[in-house]
């Protein structure tokens, strides 16, 4: 496969079969449909959408923690189902929303931090010193090698996960939420320092967020998703000036003062996000957009448009 990009996403879906009541069989819920992107070196891709929308669901296709039922995703151009755990784990590595989870309580933080290296057969000094280098990038004092998570604040352990996921030297971070679960003073610092880390070790990122404002300040391209699938695609200043999606506009309307004079959003976001079993017909976002005519009801408009911003709307040309 030709491609430049470190990590491509081809046409992926997956389907996860759920239980209905007691008596009921099991249904299908298609959690990602279609799915196509690329990530090139060092850059940084948002995916923004509400919860239970997929997101998640394409972070662990990507980590290779689950399968996709169709598609396929390609590290540097090969498979990644033909990449064994190992040698994925030294190109793609995770931060997830919750550190506390995430990292062993029984370990000390110089043992959670290195043992990706000692995996790898790493002599102890060495680990020593790369674990010690790694803590200070990340802004933890050295006197914490030797705390558990348990004694940590919530943004000191979220150090801690960037820490281990940097200390192979990955090339890509998949990001899901990993500011969600912090307290509001603490997010900006650990946004601030993926940004740095991006740019001195060149890291190619996914952003994952529910959150545009979070996905805004660091990413080059934003993809918008809603019920598993891609509803726009662009680069981040073009959304945030000129969204094509009313789905788009309604989440920036979420985020942004109105302009004064301009009174309500007139794309507030109606109703709830639908059951993901029994999604809407034609475009899956009608029920709750402003701009629906019969069409939207009938027909799922496509993604398309330029290279550089894609939108799955029958008024997206008139939009704005
Ligand atoms: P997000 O991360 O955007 O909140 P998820 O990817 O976690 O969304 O979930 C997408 C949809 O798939 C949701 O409807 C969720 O309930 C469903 N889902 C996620 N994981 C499973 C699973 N293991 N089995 C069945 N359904 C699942
Ligand atoms: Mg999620």
């Amino acid at each position: 496969m030709m491609t430049n990009s470190i990590l491509s996403v081809r046409r992926v879906s997956k389907v996860y079969h759920v239980k209905q009541g007691i008596f009921a069989g099991k249904l299908p819920l298609r959690a990602l449909q279609d799915v196509d992107f690329s990530l090139d070196h060092g850059q940084v891709v948002g995916l923004v959408g509400e919860s239970g929308c997929g997101k998640s669901t394409l972070a662990k296709i990507l980590l290779g923690l689950s399968m996709p039922t169709e598609g396929e995703v390609y590290m540097h151009g090969k498979p990644i189902r033909d990449i064994r755990v190992q040698e994925r784990a030294k190109i793609i590595q995770p931060i997830f929303q919750d550190p506390f989870s995430s990292l062993n309580p029984r370990k000390n933080i110089a043992q959670i931090v290195g043992l990706p290296l000692l995996l790898r057969g790493f002599e102890g000094a060495e680990i020593r010193s790369r674990v010690g280098e790694m803590l200070e990038r990340v802004g933890l004092p050295q006197r914490t090698l030797g705390s558990f998570p348990s004694q940590m604040s919530g943004g000191q352990r979220q150090r801690v996960a960037i820490a281990r996921a940097l200390i192979a030297k990955p090339q890509i971070l998949i990001c899901d939420e990993p500011t969600s679960a912090l307290d509001v003073s603490v997010q900006s610092q650990i946004l601030n320092l993926l940004r740095e880390l991006r740019t001195e070790l060149n890291l190619s990122y996914l952003l994952i967020s529910h959150d545009l404002s979070v996905v805004r300040h660091m990413s080059d391209r934003v993809m918008v998703m809603y019920m598993g699938r891609i509803v726009e695609y662009s680069d981040v200043e073009t959304l945030f000036e000129t969204p094509q999606h009313p789905y788009t506009k309604a989440l920036l309307e979420t985020i942004l003062p109105p302009s004064p004079g301009q009174g309500l959003p007139k794309l507030q976001l109606r109703g709830d996000f639908p059951n993901p079993i029994k999604p809407p017909s034609g475009c899956a976002f009608h029920p709750r957009c402003s701009l629906a005519q019969g069409k939207c009801q009938n027909v799922r408009p496509v993604l398309e448009g330029s290279e550089v911003h894609k939108a799955a709307c029958f008024f997206k040309e008139t939009i704005n």
